[in-house]
């Protein structure tokens, strides 16, 4: 499932952030290519904003089932979550913000589910010093770096556990959630990780965009630099 309903307003860029170009195409459709090409995925649902559920359908082409989100992130998984067909086992929810998601993440989060994980995520170590503060900005305590990890997507779940923690979530009068493993972490599921990836970055704000445009290959059709367009 693809989580694409944010309204991308840190990204000023007028539109929705998946739907913001990259070499040219939606973040939406770099995402797309990453799922829709890899071996252990068999079907993909778009989550997309309500506002522009047509430009979401003429970038998924067919590839996905697209469905329209909520207000909330949580609120666009659980819905997403309703268009999951009924013999699909394992799940995996990606933030289309994260547009240059290596393959070998993926795999890594399947592999771990079908080793028998209920709840999976993909981590860094983080490289700052993390610092606990108070509501006035003064330091409260200093964390032990080696023990935190900064958390990616596509988070992979088995499906009845998902399900159950949005449920019980929505019943607590909880709404504003953005991890979904931290659902199911306090049900007391076990929350496995795997390597994360650099590459697999969020894009936030204007400069995480100009990061993924050195970063990402231009697409083979695209103009080389120096030639005309
Ligand atoms: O806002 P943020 O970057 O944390 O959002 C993470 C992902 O969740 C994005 O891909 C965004 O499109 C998605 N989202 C959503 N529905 C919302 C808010 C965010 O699908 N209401």
């Amino acid at each position: 499932m693809i989580v694409a309903a944010g309204s991308g307003q840190r990204l000023a860029a007028g539109m929705p952030k998946a739907l913001v170009r990259l070499h040219g195409r939606p973040l939406l459709a770099w995402v797309l290519d990453a799922f829709t090409g890899h071996p252990d995925i068999d079907s993909v649902v778009v989550v997309g904003p309500p506002g522009a559920l047509a430009d979401v359908e003429d970038c998924a082409a067919g590839r996905a089932t697209v469905v329209a989100g909520g207000t909330s992130r949580q609120a666009s998984v659980e819905l997403g979550l309703a268009a999951v067909g009924s013999g699909v086992e394992l799940v995996l929810v990606h933030d289309a913000a994260r547009p240059l998601v290596p393959a070998s993440v993926i795999s890594g989060v399947v592999a771990a589910l079908r080793a028998g994980a209920q709840a999976v995520i993909p981590v860094l170590p983080v490289a700052d010093t993390i610092k606990q503060v108070d509501g006035t900005g003064q330091v409260v305590a200093t964390l032990d770096r080696a023990q935190l990890r900064a958390v990616q997507t596509p988070q992979g779940f088995a499906r009845s556990a998902l399900v159950a923690a949005h449920r019980d979530a929505r019943e607590r009068s909880l709404t504003e959630v953005t991890d979904d493993a931290g659902l199911l972490e306090v049900l007391g599921v076990p929350v496995v990780t795997v390597p994360g990836a650099e590459l697999c970055f969020k894009i936030t704000g204007p400069h995480d965009l100009r990061l993924a445009h050195a970063l990402a290959d231009e697409p083979s059709t695209a103009t080389p630099v120096g030639e005309p367009a």
